[in-house]
């Protein structure tokens, strides 16, 4: 793990990283477009991004964002005690990940709100954890904010499932919790949540993916969660992963979301990339697709 508390402040927000574990391996058989090859092509790709042989980096993290009085959580890592049978090293984990969040000056009852961009298992798991046995909100007094569609796609797939996947799995554990302890909050975006707060569609990865932008007092950021999974694929909009729900869509949303960024002063970061995780968008020249330009100054 290259470290476990990253903090940036952007305009007047202090963004917090609470990093659960090292992904990077994942992208060899997540990405498969990816190959050392291909990598070495990236010619502003560089470390830490990738290792010094072209593999890539890459980390599961949460993002929390403290701006004008709230304390949101965006996404919340694969977490403890979940059952995660198609992924062994993410099953029954036990991390100090509550322990991190108080030494980060966290206080997980005050936070204010939490965002998942989705529902994978990788971005819910902290939504809850195990105590006498029973799932309990890990946020006991924010607002869990769910794009409706979004949850309406896992809730029948629940419903259609006879196996028992580790999607079903961690909508149980991870998820309708959430909606029964009546902290589930269900928007449509493009939704306003105030204080500079808005969650945007960004579907593809899967059927209503969201991101979520923080004007912040003069600078904004966009945290994009799995819409882009690895820096490379600003070079390489077009490259999908292998569970993306809609490919063509998921490289349409890339597409889009970085044209719009290009050139601009708004900071993106995704939900893997490694730390330093915020970084403005160029366009390339010469070639399609788009640079990352990370911003390297943390507090
Ligand atoms: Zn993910």
């Amino acid at each position: 793990m290259p470290l476990e508390i990253a903090k940036t402040r952007i305009g007047d927000a202090e963004i917090i990283q609470i990093i659960e574990m090292d992904v990077g391996h994942h992208f060899d058989w997540f990405l498969p477009d990816n190959n050392p090859e291909a990598i070495r092509q990236i010619t502003w790709l560089d470390e830490p991004y990738r290792t010094a042989d072209y593999r890539l980096n890459g980390l599961s993290q949460s993002f929390i964002i403290k701006h004008a009085g709230r304390i949101l959580v965006v996404d919340t890592c694969i977490g403890n005690d979940k059952t995660v049978d198609e992924i062994e090293e993410w099953n029954a984990l036990q991390i100090d990940f509550l322990g991190q969040l108080e030494r980060a000056g966290i206080d997980r009852e005050k936070v204010t709100d939490v965002l998942c961009t989705h529902l994978h298992v990788d971005h819910v798991g902290w939504n809850t954890h195990l105590k006498d046995g029973l799932w309990l909100p890990t946020f006991a007094n924010a607002k869990y904010h769910f794009a409706r569609d979004e949850y309406d796609f896992w809730l029948d797939a629940l419903k259609q499932d006879e196996e028992g996947s580790m999607q079903s799995a961690s909508f149980h554990e991870s998820v309708l919790p959430i909606a029964e302890a009546g902290l589930a909050n269900f928007i449509d975006p493009p939704t306003d949540l105030g204080d500079g707060i808005t969650v945007i569609p960004t579907p593809g990865h899967t059927r209503a993916h969201v991101a979520v932008v923080v004007d912040a007092g003069g600078e904004r950021l966009v945290i994009a969660g799995d819409a882009i999974h690895h820096p490379c694929q600003i070079a390489r909009p077009h490259w999908a992963t292998v569970s993306d729900y809609d490919k063509d869509q998921s490289a349409a949303t890339r597409v889009k979301l970085l044209g719009d960024l290009a050139g601009t002063p708004t900071l993106v970061a995704d939900i893997h990339f490694n730390v330093p995780s915020f970084g403005r968008i160029e366009v390339a020249v010469g070639e399609d697709g788009f640079v990352f330009v990370p911003r390297k100054e943390s507090h």
